[in-house]
């Protein structure tokens, strides 16, 4: 027995998800999100408890194959030097997030025009900059006006502390005459919206108890619900269905009680992530479309991009911020735009974090032969713990299509779908960029007074970023879905997460992601009359 039909079916209730479905309320139409998750309680983050750090390694791990909880699914990525982060739960990746909350450049958009390499966007900044603004509103961010490496933008409340960390690295930067500036970031510094403001407890990568950090579970979605949305969670999505035309007619899930269940619907919307969205749709398969819906171009899971990082880190005699707020402070694009000279092209953000909490210094500490185990231990250990701090660069990735997520011919989730598969590796440019990070950040260590510095390239738990598997573009031949989202294939199928990336950026996506998921509602929504023409 089937459902009752809906107008909308959005499948995903993270970033991007979540900000469609609030676009697309004032339509009216009947929208349901089926996420495979639930509501996560803020009480249980494990920033209320002391061993918030340790539960890091446990149920809230940013790896979803150590994590291995009931939303989660496992991900084969022992083919990658990258693996895998998520959260899958009302509020997607982001409850794990950092909310450090940069745009794209212009240039982002035109690095074929520009340097040659990979493919233009086909939309530009100017038209994403209204969406980057609603969202701005929506989410509430932090950040300080006036960064000459962007067009002018207004943020909604004062940037987040320097702190100690951010001072002296800041002073490393002016030492070397290199941009700097306070990082936006999607992180309330003052009440904002109903949430109260950051307190600085520092534990924002495992969740954000006092409701600072802007996730979608107390940004969009309550607007979202109070408009008449509904979101059913505990709902696995296996497939999208089609009828004789060729158009998806609804989707096959596992409910609460593990019951199959077929939700019908007029427009289904994907939004599960750069890994979650191939993955179920190269799970569909019928005569019409034998390698998955919608992969005419074969394209389907194809240049997957993470973002590649390097962390350069540096030991002071003085005292630094350790976790003691938020994780971002201040970024630099010295190095952003291509310089040929520098033997690679494109380019990255570094994005200085403050500090680690006693655990981890403990734990990478002694993984790193930093400190010793057993004799010397709390020596060693108070010579890092509080006195460390530094950078990432997070590197622009070009899409490649040997990187790629396909399905796995034998792992599969706890209902059975098959799992998704990761074929990754690093690219010459992306190496040389990673060494190009930590040359010019131990610089900048060495004159912020770093007295010893140690670096890691790749970051390898650092598969934040999701992108590239549906890319946009108006050549069926050569992307996945057109200009606004929708299948080139499928006129009622459309995609809103990392999936639809381009090209990456050297910036953290979020902020992008939830424009671009915005203007596509938008994009929706002026075609109402005629959608499926
Ligand atoms: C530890 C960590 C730190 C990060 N830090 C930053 C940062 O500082 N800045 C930044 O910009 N980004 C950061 N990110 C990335 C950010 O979280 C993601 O870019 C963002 O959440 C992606 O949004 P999305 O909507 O594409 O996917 P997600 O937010 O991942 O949401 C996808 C949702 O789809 C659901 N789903 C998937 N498959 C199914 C299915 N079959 N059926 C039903 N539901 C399904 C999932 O459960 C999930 O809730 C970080 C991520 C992690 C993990
Ligand atoms: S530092 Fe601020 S944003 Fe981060 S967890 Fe603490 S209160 Fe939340």
């Amino acid at each position: 027995m089937s459902l009752e039909p809906v107008d909308v079916l959005i499948i995903g209730a993270g970033a991007s998800g979540s900000a469609i479905a609030w676009s697309l309320v004032e339509t009216r139409m009947k929208i349901l999100c089926l996420e495979q998750g639930d509501w996560v309680n803020p009480l249980d983050y494990p920033s209320t408890g002391r061993d918030w750090e340790a539960r890091s390694f446990k149920d809230f791990s940013i790896n979803p194959n150590r994590r291995k909880l009931n939303a989660d699914y496992p991900v084969n990525d022992k083919n990658s030097p990258i693996s895998v982060a998520n959260y899958n739960a009302v509020g997607g990746s982001t409850i794990l997030y950092n909310a450090h909350y940069p745009r794209f450049h212009p240039s982002d958009f035109r690095v074929r025009s520009l340097d040659g390499v990979a493919d233009d966007w086909p939309i530009d900044y100017e038209t994403l900059e209204p969406f980057y603004d609603e969202n701005d509103r929506m989410v509430g961010v932090s950040g300080l006006a006036g960064d000459t490496a962007y067009p002018p933008k207004e943020p909604q409340m004062p940037p987040v502390p320097l702190g100690l960390s951010g001072t002296t690295l800041a002073q490393g930067f002016n030492s070397m005459g290199w941009h700097w500036w306070p990082s936006d970031a999607a992180i309330a510094t003052e009440d904002y919206d109903g949430r109260a403001k950051c307190i600085n407890l520092g534990a924002c990568l495992s969740g954000c108890a006092q409701g600072a950090k802007a996730t979608p579970d107390i940004t969009y979605w309550p607007h979202a619900i109070r408009a008449g949305v509904e979101v059913r969670t505990n709902a696995r999505v296996r497939e999208i269905g089609i009828n004789d035309d060729g158009m998806a007619n609804g989707a096959y899930y596992y409910d609460e009680d593990g019951v199959e269940q077929f939700q019908p619907v007029e427009v289904v919307v994907m939004a599960c992530n750069g890994v979650g969205t191939p993955r179920i749709l190269l799970n569909s398969v019928s005569d019409r479309f034998p390698d998955g819906l919608g992969n005419s171009s074969g394209l389907l899971g194809k240049n997957f991009m993470f973002h590649p990082y390097g962390l350069v880190r540096g030991v002071f005699d003085e005292p630094m911020d350790g976790n003691a707020g938020p994780g971002v402070c201040i970024w630099s694009q010295e190095f952003y735009e291509t310089d040929i000279n520098r033997g690679f092209v494109r380019g990255f953000t570094y994005e200085c974090n403050r500090g680690a909490g006693p655990v981890s210094t403990a734990l990478t500490g002694m993984l790193r032969g930093q400190i010793p185990v057993g004799q010397g231990f709390h020596d060693a250990f108070l010579k890092l713990d509080r006195r460390t701090t530094g950078m990432v660069g997070i590197c622009e990735d070009l899409p490649e299509e040997h990187n790629q997520v396909t399905l796995d011919p034998e792992l599969k989730d706890s209902h059975g779908i098959p799992a998704p598969k990761i074929d990754y590796t690093l690219s010459e440019n992306s190496k040389k960029m990673l060494d190009f990070v930590v040359e010019r950040g131990s610089e900048v260590l060495t004159a912020a007074g770093a007295k010893e510095i140690y670096s890691e390239t790749p970051i390898s738990v650092g598969g934040w970023h999701l992108m590239g598997t549906a890319r946009m573009g108006t050549d069926p031949d050569r992307s996945v879905v057109n200009e606004w989202g929708r299948s080139h294939d499928v006129k009622n199928l459309f995609v809103v997460d990392g999936s639809i990336f381009v090209t990456s950026a050297g910036v953290n996506p979020t902020r992008t992601i939830q424009a671009l998921a915005l203007y596509v509602g938008d994009s929706i929504k002026k075609r109402l009359a005629n959608l499926f023409d």
